[in-house]
């Protein structure tokens, strides 16, 4: 077996920036998930959070050093990949639903901490493991999605329980919170990232086949790696320019006046600094869709140790799929400290019926594509 084969065994053969750059870069299909450039200080992103390179590719030189072709092609989630095969890879049992992946539980989740439910999204149960896992030693920090007034996101490493929750809520703007994620693995050996499908599915890929081999023989650390992925459902994500020139021609509000934007039974909701709300249907957005969303079959963050969405559970509280032992892990430690209350009141109806859409939008999406005698990733 050559180094290479040992190094991307689940994987089509490494290919590199080149291969990348044609089939997923220049397609326009680039989910912004930040992955590549986490792994190789070459690629940047471009405004719109689309992988570009800086420089040219040598294949030796990275922030964490590649050294074998292809770090970034085969870290992309928008290369083919096999979900069996990553499914034994990272949970070591095949899935037994097609539609949200591995999993053990499905459990419905409230944070018991005022000053969480005041910032999240909707349960708050994202934030509560998190500050949970940080008391009880499970992480030293995690990344984050930060946000300025005006909505622009950056990812950001909290390391205290206030950083933690100033990150809470939804931000539906594409933020690289991978590539933060790569860059910081030296710093923080026990580290989390919070992310859409996927995000985590590449950063996934690059703990499965990269972080075991290449980072663990370039970095001298006594303290071995310990990663957890926190998924979030997600539908569709958007670049920040096209989601704030949209937000403001169709409610005619300025990006600095919105205090929450939330996406759920098929409305856009903003809600305004006066209290106010406004309500938009969803599919006023679909220009706005980036291909990479309408190519995606990943719902519910299904490479995550855990993965939390809104639908399923009543107002207020979160649905949470928990599917790796470090997951269980997670629930339990933030039930045990008092910060989560939990019930088995889930409904999957709704759940099944977004990832339902989900894979009505790809199929179409696909279809046209393969007409058009363009690159389809397939995830079998
Ligand atoms: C782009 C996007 C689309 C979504 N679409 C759906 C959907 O269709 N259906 C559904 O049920 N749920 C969807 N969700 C998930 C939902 O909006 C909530 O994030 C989820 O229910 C968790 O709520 P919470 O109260 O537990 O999270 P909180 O406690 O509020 O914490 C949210 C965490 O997510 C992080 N975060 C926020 N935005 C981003 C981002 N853009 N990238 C990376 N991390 C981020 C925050 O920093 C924080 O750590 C989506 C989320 C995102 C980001």
């Amino acid at each position: 077996m050559t180094e290479t084969e040992n190094f991307v065994p689940l994987m089509k053969r490494s290919k590199g920036f080149k291969e990348l750059k044609s089939l997923v870069i220049d397609e326009g299909i680039c989910s912004g998930c930040s992955t590549c450039a986490a792994f190789c200080e070459r690629i940047q992103l471009d405004e719109d959070g689309n992988a570009e390179p800086k420089s040219d590719c040598n294949m030796e030189i990275g922030a964490i050093k590649c050294n074998i072709e292809g770090t970034c092609y085969d870290v992309c989630p928008m290369v083919s990949f096999s979900n069996i095969e990553m499914d034994k890879a990272v949970f070591d049992k095949p899935r037994e639903d097609m539609d949200i992946g591995y999993y053990k539980k499905i459990v419905a989740v409230r944070s018991k901490k005022p000053e969480i439910l005041e910032n999240a999204q909707d349960g708050g149960a994202a934030t509560a493991f998190l500050a949970a896992a940080l008391e009880g030693g499970l992480i030293d920090g995690v990344v984050v999605a930060n946000r300025s007034g005006d909505w622009r996101t950056d990812a950001g490493i909290a390391r205290t329980k206030e950083e933690i929750i100033a990150g809470a809520g939804t931000k539906y703007v594409r933020t690289p919170s991978a590539m933060k994620f790569g860059n910081t693995i030296r710093d923080i050996r026990k580290l989390a990232m919070v992310g859409t499908g996927c995000q985590t599915t590449g950063t996934r890929k690059a703990m499965v086949k990269l972080l075991k081999t290449v980072i663990e023989k370039t970095q001298e650390s006594d303290t071995p790696l310990d990663l957890t992925l926190i998924g979030l459902f997600c539908f569709e994500n958007f670049p920040y320019m096209r989601v704030k020139e949209k937000i403001e021609s169709e409610f005619g509000t300025k990006m600095e006046d919105i205090v929450k934007t939330d996406i759920t039974k098929g409305k856009f909701t903003i809600t305004k600094k006066d209290g106010t709300t406004q309500q938009k249907p969803v599919k006023d957005f679909s220009d706005i869709v980036p291909e990479s969303c309408d190519l995606c079959t990943n719902f519910t963050a299904e490479m995550a140790d855990l993965s939390i969405g809104s639908v399923g559970t009543d107002t207020g509280w979160s649905t949470v799929i928990i599917r790796s032992d470090k997951g269980l892990t997670l629930l339990e430690n933030a039930e045990k400290l008092g910060y989560i209350e939990v019930s088995d009141k889930v409904d999957m109806k709704p759940i099944k019926k977004g990832v339902s859409l989900k894979k009505g939008k790809r199929e179409k999406a696909a279809e046209k594509r393969k007409k058009e005698g363009k690159y389809v990733p397939e995830y079998s």
